[in-house]
């Protein structure tokens, strides 16, 4: 019940895991991030604590600079490891954390099983990602523009973070519904449900509007609404008294 996301200069994988100890006080039953390692998107993900995501990477380490992790209160599909998050698309040149409810994912799943896609979970955001995806390819446009049409026709409650294979510069994420706050740090961004994981880096934040999509690169952070409309963010400064 939980999102967080880095980019920037930075090992994502401790401030991943860091984050989302923080936002365990939400309440979740499993737990997961995606990396970006040689090239490829990498997911480890886990029923269970936070403590047992890093078990199963057992001391690892990992050289991506982004990366998206998630903590999971099941909706759709009981609490495993093939239901955690991230989610890939079919092709696995992306990955998507989700909190929230799809109501049409049903739908939406069905037509896309028509077309040929096999899904590896039962999970909703399986689903919004596999359309995204399957969105990109069809209409031939960008990863961007493929959300942005998508978030046009889904259904429900949703924060999203999506990391590309073949973006190693950016994290795309949107909200409706679910919160969602920007740490803006210098040359790098965080991305987390709540400011907890967040105010011990940077005290300036964005709060993602309802109906908000963002692009967030290394160098710069870009908002525009679901009708393309570009907005202009509001800068917040966090209180620091812990
Ligand atoms: N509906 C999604 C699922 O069941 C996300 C749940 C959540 O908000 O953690 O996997």
């Amino acid at each position: 019940c939980g999102i967080v996301g880095y980019i920037g200069h930075r090992p994502a994988f401790p401030l991943l895991i860091k984050g989302l100890k923080r936002l365990e006080y939400r309440g979740y039953d499993s737990a997961g991030v995606a990396l970006l390692e040689q090239n490829e998107l990498q997911v480890h993900k886990r029923k269970g604590k936070v403590q047992e995501l890093e078990d199963l990477v057992n001391g690892r380490s990992f050289s991506s600079t982004l990366g998206i992790g998630h903590t999971r209160w099941a909706t759709h599909g009981e609490p495993n490891d093939a239901n955690a998050h991230p989610h890939f698309s079919a092709d696995q040149n992306l990955a998507m954390i989700h909190n929230g409810i799809i109501e049409n994912y049903g739908t939406l799943k069905t037509e896309l099983e028509a077309e040929g896609y096999e899904f590896r979970s039962d999970t909703d955001t399986e689903v919004f990602i596999t359309f995204i995806s399957d969105l990109q390819k069809t209409l031939n446009v960008s990863l961007e523009e493929a959300v942005r049409i998508a978030l046009t026709k889904v259904v429900g409650a949703y924060a999203i973070v999506i990391m590309s294979k073949d973006d190693p510069n950016r994290l795309i994420a949107a909200r409706k519904g679910s919160p969602m706050v920007i740490g803006l740090g210098k040359d790098e961004y965080y991305v987390a449900s709540d400011a907890s994981p967040i105010i011990e880096y940077t005290n300036e934040v964005i709060y993602l509007k309802d109906e908000e999509l963002a692009i967030i690169s290394r160098d710069g952070l870009e908002i525009m609404d679901t009708q393309e409309v570009p907005q202009q963010p509001e800068i917040h400064k966090l209180d620091l008294k812990l």
